[in-house]
């Protein structure tokens, strides 16, 4: 019996021992969070047929970095919290011999951050982010970056400004990417090391202002509006004969001073008066003015003069029903009333980057959608059709959230009664306009 009591003791004793081993291991483990760039390498990458530019950093714990992308010179920076360097070898800046790249540089502008510019020749954005567990201790923390033009680098530029934490790691869980991404790592493997003592381009400018943060955001936020339809484009016609592009227009407007008078936004409106747009046009105008939303106002029209209510859509490849699928062909047909359209400036062809993008504002448009159906729930006037998807031309813009709100049914009675009054129209935009500033506080960027 007391062997059995002496074993529980030292059981007991060793389990307290134990206990006490671990909350010391916790609290160094909170002591040295503290993380450390350990190597940087670059390399050539093949991506598409493309030769584009396969950065490294291997760090002792897997990074998570804040990436900026900046024009003249266009460059790369990346921000890593609570970093420091531990590349005794490698020269604080120098040249890069690997296109796009043509200079580095790092430091810490910060105490608790470090920094990492990569300068390029060529609007090159990232491709590709991910991490890797090293071969040794450690990670590799791995970016592609690519030419694919200054409209894809202007996309990636503003989607990372408005959200540098953009989980880019997430993006690539894509199989097919990963899959791209460790055929290209076997076919090519990193080998190339940075140049460790040519000066750069812009040795003599002192490291503080050459690692200054970029300038902050004007305080207010932006809002785009648009207005659905006009010119010679009416959009749907009602049973009274109302045109769309007159109920669009003019709820655009009573929004646009909703918006205002909340102090702290700026609308833009797509259009003020009757007059014809392209679709794309429309998303450029937006991207023009660096909103952060986009609302596109329309009201819809069914062959059912019973159907009625406010929808609230997202976009989708695939539409959450026929009548939806029908809808988006027929907003989207607007663009052939104005023949064809030769825009070079197609963000669509920018690849896979802007598809990366399109996702992480995908995801944003569903939150601002839910935002805006809670708040238009207490609206008389209509059962209210909720969240629905479908591939609206309009709302394909990759950096920032868009939804389109069709209003009601102009081919239902009551609904185009509604649509016509003024105060119906009041009391729908000052619904919206607080949805607008409720999901901007939350998500939006900090003002
Ligand atoms: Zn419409």
């Amino acid at each position: 019996m007391m062997t059995f009591v002496m074993a529980m003791i030292a059981a007991i004793g060793r389990s307290f021992v134990f206990l006490v081993m671990v909350l010391v291991l916790a609290a160094t483990g909170q002591a040295f969070a503290e993380n450390a760039v350990t190597g940087m390498r670059v390399g050539a990458v093949q991506i598409d047929d493309r030769t584009g530019l396969r950065l490294v950093i291997e760090t002792k714990a897997p990074l998570k970095a804040n990436l900026l992308l900046l024009q003249s010179p266009y460059r790369l920076v990346i921000d890593m919290p609570k970093t420091k360097w531990d590349v005794d070898k490698l020269a604080p800046r120098g040249n890069l011999q690997v296109a796009p790249g043509s200079a580095y540089r790092f430091g810490n502008p910060k105490p608790e951050i470090g920094r990492l510019v990569i300068e390029l020749e060529k609007p090159a954005a990232p491709v590709r982010v991910f991490t890797l567990p090293s071969a040794g201790a450690g990670s590799r923390f791995v970016i592609d970056l690519l030419d694919r033009g200054k409209t894809a680098f202007l996309v990636a530029s503003s989607a990372l400004e408005k959200n540098p934490n953009i989980d880019l790691n997430d993006a690539v869980t894509d199989r097919a990417v990963v899959k791209d991404a460790d055929r290209v790592k076997m076919v090519k493997p990193l080998s190339m090391p940075l140049p460790k003592s040519k000066p750069a381009r812009h040795a003599n400018k002192p490291a503080t202002a050459a690692l200054a943060a970029p300038k902050p955001r004007p305080r207010k936020w932006v809002v785009f509006i648009d207005a659905g339809h006009g010119g010679k484009d009416p959009g749907a016609l009602g049973k009274a004969g109302t045109a769309e592009k007159n109920i669009t227009l003019a709820a655009a407007r009573e929004l646009a001073s909703q918006l205002r008078a909340t102090g702290k936004i700026t609308p833009i409106l797509a259009r003020d008066d009757d007059r014809f747009l392209r679709l794309r046009q429309r998303i450029r105008l937006a991207r023009q003015n660096q909103a952060d939303l986009f609302i596109s106002l329309h009201a819809d029209s069914a062959r059912t003069s019973s159907a009625r209510g406010i929808s609230v859509f997202t976009l989708s490849d695939k539409a959450s029903d026929k009548e939806a699928a029908a809808l988006a062909r027929q907003e989207n047909s607007a663009d052939l009333i104005g023949g064809p359209d030769l825009s070079a400036e197609d963000p669509e062809a920018a690849g896979a980057l802007v598809r990366m993008f399109q996702r992480e504002s995908m995801n944003q448009s569903a939150r601002f959608a839910a935002t805006i159906l809670q708040h238009i729930r207490d609206l008389p006037g209509g059962d209210k059709r909720g969240h629905r998807f479908a591939g609206f031309a309009v709302l394909k813009a990759p950096d920032m959230p868009s939804v389109l709100v069709e209003m009601g049914f102009l081919s239902n009675r009551t609904d185009e009664a509604n649509l016509n009054k003024k105060s119906y129209r009041q009391g729908l935009s000052k619904r919206l306009a607080k949805a607008i500033l409720v999901y901007l506080s939350e998500y939006g960027p900090k003002i």
